[in-house]
């Protein structure tokens, strides 16, 4: 299964995407994450990508486009990927194209998550996460422990720099320009699909199973 997840930052594809890799073994691919970790470890490409993360710009395409075709071309993605957070313009659409046409693979569906803007901002607002493990919580409806520590691995909680509202407005504001032109790009091939993200975690699983024909773990 080759899938893309396409939606605004905060309307849950790293969560499900996360789901749909502990059920059916393929990898996420999440370009944010990948980013991310190479800020923390301070390589070249982090702090070539930090200053664009910092004010909820896109890092150029070429950089991207790079980090994708290597990871795709390593063995766990033989049987498969999930990509969460790319691609995010019309370029790196047309550049993941070419890439699979090379490869002679194709993908099997895009599906968009979709939720009000407002809701995201109070979501993405109240968003914290670990910074060692990635793990994800929410003050309102998942609240992390009063420790401030990961349950998972003990790592520090935090929110993210990108997460602040006024970046959350402005990576909004991002996607709607750059990214939201990729619903008309897929559905023109008649791969698009979209779903109502503005419901519990295991719903909206529940309703992508449903919408890709696979069924949940007993
Ligand atoms: P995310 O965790 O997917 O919201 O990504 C966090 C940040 O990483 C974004 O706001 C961008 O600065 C950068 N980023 C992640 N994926 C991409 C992409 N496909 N193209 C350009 N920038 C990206």
């Amino acid at each position: 299964m080759r899938l893309i997840l396409l939606g605004a930052p905060g309307v849950g594809k790293g969560t499900q995407a996360k789901k749909l890799q502990d059920q059916f073994g393929i990898p996420q691919i999440s370009t944010g994450d990948i980013l991310r970790a190479a800020v923390r470890d301070k390589t070249e490409l982090g702090m070539a990508a930090k200053a664009y993360m910092d004010r909820g710009a896109l890092v150029p395409d070429d950089v991207i486009i790079g980090i994708i075709r290597e990871r795709i071309s390593q063995p766990d993605c033989e049987k498969g990927f999930i990509l969460d957070g790319f691609p995010r313009t019309i370029p790196q659409a047309e550049a993941l194209d070419a890439m699979l046409a090379e490869m002679k693979l194709n993908l099997d569906v895009v599906l968009e998550i979709y939720v009000d803007p407002e809701k995201i901002v109070q979501r993405l607002t109240n968003r914290r996460v670990c910074s060692e493990c990635g793990a994800v919580f929410n003050l309102l409806t998942n609240p992390p422990p009063a420790d401030g520590k990961c349950p998972n691995c003990g790592g520090v909680i935090i929110q993210r720099d990108d997460d602040k509202e006024e970046t959350v407005r402005n990576r909004l504001a991002v996607y709607n320009k750059q990214t939201a032109p990729l619903k008309e790009f897929y559905s023109k091939k008649g791969i698009l699909k979209t779903i109502d993200g503005d419901d519990t975690v295991e719903e909206v699983y529940r309703k992508i199973l449903d919408t890709l024909g696979l069924e949940k773990e007993k």
